[in-house]
């Protein structure tokens, strides 16, 4: 067995022209609000946490590291394809999830109408059953930068279990 922890955060603002904020995708699902996060990828902060956990878990260098954000070719990626990269790896290390705890932290959306929808996404992504993956949001009771809807927080463990041969 190995654990892993990933943690992210991405700015919030509201969409061009008032802002930077991009169209809010979170665990690869659409959701509807007035902010979104800025990023130089797409910015779903629940994707990079998964990937980061993952990377993490093998000891293998992390998403900054994979995809930097200084590469014009990262600008606007679909997150899935760093995720998917982790879970290449993951597996050709002779690894699968053995299962996931993730905490999203804002204000705003919320995040329980919409964690089956996520929970279903990611068991897609990391070919693994929906009851090895949770999903909770929080808020941060309206105190300091996600408390005031200015950022989005996300933390997530994963412990993977060696593939038997
Ligand atoms: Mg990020």
């Amino acid at each position: 067995m190995r654990i892993g922890h990933g943690y992210d955060l991405h700015r919030l603002e509201a969409r061009p022209p008032d802002g930077n904020g991009r169209p809010f995708v979170l665990g690869g699902i659409q959701l509807d609000h007035s902010k979104g996060p800025v990023g130089h990828s797409d910015g779903d902060a629940l994707l990079h946490a998964v990937t980061d956990a993952i990377l993490g878990a093998l000891g293998e260098p992390d998403i900054g590291r994979l995809f930097p954000d200084t590469d014009p070719a990262n600008e606007s990626m679909d997150s899935s394809v760093f995720l998917k990269e982790a879970v290449r790896r993951m597996m050709a290390r002779g690894f699968s999830i053995g299962n996931l705890d993730a905490t999203i932290i804002c204000e705003l959306p919320k995040i329980a109408p919409v964690a089956e929808a996520m929970k279903a996404h990611l068991a897609s992504l990391l070919d693994c059953d929906e009851a090895c993956i949770n999903i909770k949001g929080k808020t941060h009771e309206k105190v300091d930068a996600v408390g005031e809807g200015r950022a989005i927080e996300v933390h997530v463990v994963a412990l993977l279990m060696s593939t038997p041969d």
